[in-house]
């Protein structure tokens, strides 16, 4: 029988289909300058041709979709369909949806709670239509300076009590002083903030070779998220591991996107990093990061990790009952 599926990490940015975002720029207006409906696809799908690295792959996000759901109506059915879509193609009943309501409002031009309520008023009417859990977490980005990192804290608590869960730490860590694990201290007052004020806690680190298992270790240590995101590059160093093991922090596993962004370099890659985790004794989940972006949805990344011998039928159950777990819905 199918299993009723959970997703903690999914990108508003990634998740709406094609089809959904051409129609919405042209119901907005939105000048495109593509040929037709293929080159579009072509253009906002992360191919393997044109995407080597988490940066390209951030890129499409940036200049395309990020822009076309930039208004109230855009946003509301953006988060209407990434759920109904879910629940229909891969059983999700409970999503937690993130993104970064300032990149929806196109730099101030657009009323931040406009986009907020927006968001919050697809969620309802597709939880209503498929009698699913959902839940929003706002994205604050490490390339925005820290006021406006503070006014997603503050925005995040207002709405606790409408359905936003939670906050998350996105953007590429590549160049950033991230790095400088004392640099993650700029975000444990944000952090403490929301954790106090009853929001879920995660971040987005230790994705890529580049970062490193301290720059998890600095994250655990200062900022002590519930969950991370990816966080794979913790395998590199046992006393990382042990930490994770010991705090009890849930990963956010996301495995088509790894391979996407060639974070690993193969299915052999990821099993010998989710082996390794595991064997520690590290809580991991399955998640889609961005379906339609990574071209899967969450009954093909359970059915894939099956495939690849990278865990076991029971070891599926036990991440969906991590998630279960770990999710930010009460
Ligand atoms: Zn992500």
């Amino acid at each position: 029988m199918a299993r009723d599926l959970i997703d903690l990490h999914i990108h508003v940015g990634g998740a709406v289909a094609p089809h959904v975002l051409w129609s919405i720029a042209h119901q907005q207006g939105f000048k495109l300058p593509f040929k037709d409906y293929w080159e579009f696809c072509d253009v906002i799908t992360a191919k393997p041709s044109r995407v080597k690295s988490l940066e390209d792959y951030l890129g499409i996000l940036h200049t395309w979709t990020e822009k076309i759901q930039s208004s109230p109506a855009a946003i509301e059915r953006s988060v209407y369909e990434i759920i109904g879509k879910e629940y229909r193609g891969s059983r999700v009943t409970q999503i937690e949806l993130r993104f970064n309501p300032m990149k929806r409002n196109l730099g101030g031009e657009r009323d931040l709670d406009h986009i907020i309520h927006a968001a919050i008023r697809g969620m309802d009417r597709a939880c209503l239509e498929y009698d699913c859990r959902a839940g929003l977490i706002f994205c604050l980005d490490r390339e925005f300076d820290p006021r406006l990192n503070g006014i997603l804290v503050d925005k995040a608590i207002k709405y606790r009590s409408r359905g936003v869960i939670g906050i998350d730490l996105a953007g590429t860590e590549k160049s950033a002083v991230e790095l400088r694990p004392q640099e993650v201290d700029r975000y444990r007052e944000m952090y403490d903030r929301a954790r106090e004020a009853g929001l879920g806690t995660t971040v987005h680190t230790g994705e890529t070779h580049g970062t490193g298992a301290e720059g998890v270790a600095a994250v655990v240590e200062k900022l002590r998220p519930d969950r991370i995101g990816h966080g794979i590059r913790a395998v590199n160093d046992e006393r990382v591991m042990a930490l994770l093991a010991k705090a009890g922090t849930v990963l956010e596993l996301c495995p088509t996107s790894n391979l996407v962004t060639r974070a690993v370099s193969g299915w052999d890659e990821l099993r010998e990093v989710v082996r390794t985790l595991l064997d520690r004794g590290v809580k991991l989940t399955i998640n889609t990061d961005g379906p339609y972006l990574l071209d899967t949805d969450m009954a093909r990344e359970v059915a894939a990790l099956l495939e690849e011998r990278v865990m076991t039928e029971d070891e599926v159950d036990r991440a969906i009952a991590v998630a279960r777990e770990a999710s930010f819905l009460d």
